[in-house]
């Protein structure tokens, strides 16, 4: 669950984020929609406070994000109860972030050994099942560099899920992609999205937010626009900056 409620964020005099709000419930899948530097990076990156919010408050599974509250006023939590946080937040980003040092299977499993501290023989269950999942058992000993850029984003889902979030966020993952690559990474996605993971997806690919999206966003200059089910948002948008938007994108 994702309470996003009021947020505000400005860098320096550019007000990006100007009083956002969005529930996404256990489950649901809510895919934002809108134009470049509306602040659709910046409100998933809040999400797990690698953004400061200027004002209002996100939390996440209940638990609020990077504050603690006393009264009224908000505490900054010490940086290993955020990071402690982040492991409940998976971020999955449009370039892939892998490190190029280390395998598929020791990509994966990196978070789940060095942040959780879990047992070697767990994690390597788990990360055999995640592969065979996103349908790189084969590549498991392959280095990044070696694979498609569709096989590089598979497995960086997998290291997305491979602390088992509570939340999966996805930051335009598919357009870095060669077009022919985009079907296998929205097949993995729209996997995670019907068995019940809960997903923010920032995506121009409006056939996954049809299919996928419980609920889709339109942030436009740092305000929601718009929000629906996709056969509102998307087939019948009621605000002509919407309109403009999705005939631009179909
Ligand atoms: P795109 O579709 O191009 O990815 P976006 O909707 O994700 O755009 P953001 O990346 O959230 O947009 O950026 C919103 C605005 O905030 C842009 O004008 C951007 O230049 C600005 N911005 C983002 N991050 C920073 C930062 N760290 N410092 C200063 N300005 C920033
Ligand atoms: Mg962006």
């Amino acid at each position: 669950m994702i309470e996003i409620d009021g947020v505000h964020k400005s860098f320096g005099a550019l007000h990006v984020l100007r009083g956002v709000s969005l529930k996404v419930a256990p489950g649901e899948v809510a895919v934002v929609l809108g134009p470049s530097g509306s602040g659709k990076s910046t409100l998933l990156r809040t999400v797990n406070h690698l953004e400061k919010v200027d004002a209002g408050t996100v939390a996440v599974d209940g638990e609020l994000v990077g504050y603690r509250r006393s009264g009224d006023v908000l505490h900054e939590l010490p940086e290993r109860e955020i990071l402690r946080q982040r492991t409940k937040i998976g971020f999955v980003f449009q370039n892939f972030n892998l490190f190029p040092h280390l395998t598929v299977r020791e990509n994966v499993a990196e978070a789940p050994l060095s942040a959780q501290r879990r047992p070697k023989a767990e994690v390597a269950e788990t990360v055999t099942r995640l592969l065979l999942r996103v349908g790189l058992a084969d590549k498991a000993d392959a280095y990044p560099g070696t694979l498609s850029g569709g096989q590089r984003q598979r497995v960086a889902i997998a290291r997305a899920l491979a602390l088992d979030p509570k939340v999966v966020l996805f930051d335009e993952p598919t357009s870095a992609l060669d077009p022919e690559l985009v079907g296998e990474v929205l097949d993995v996605m729209r996997d995670l999205a019907r068995s019940g993971t809960t997903m923010v997806v920032v995506t121009h690919e409006i056939g996954f937010a049809r299919e996928a999206a419980d609920t889709v966003v339109f942030l436009d200059e740092g305000r929601v626009v718009e929000h629906g089910p996709p056969g509102q948002v998307i087939d019948h948008p009621q605000h002509e900056r919407t309109r403009a938007f999705i005939s631009r994108v179909l």
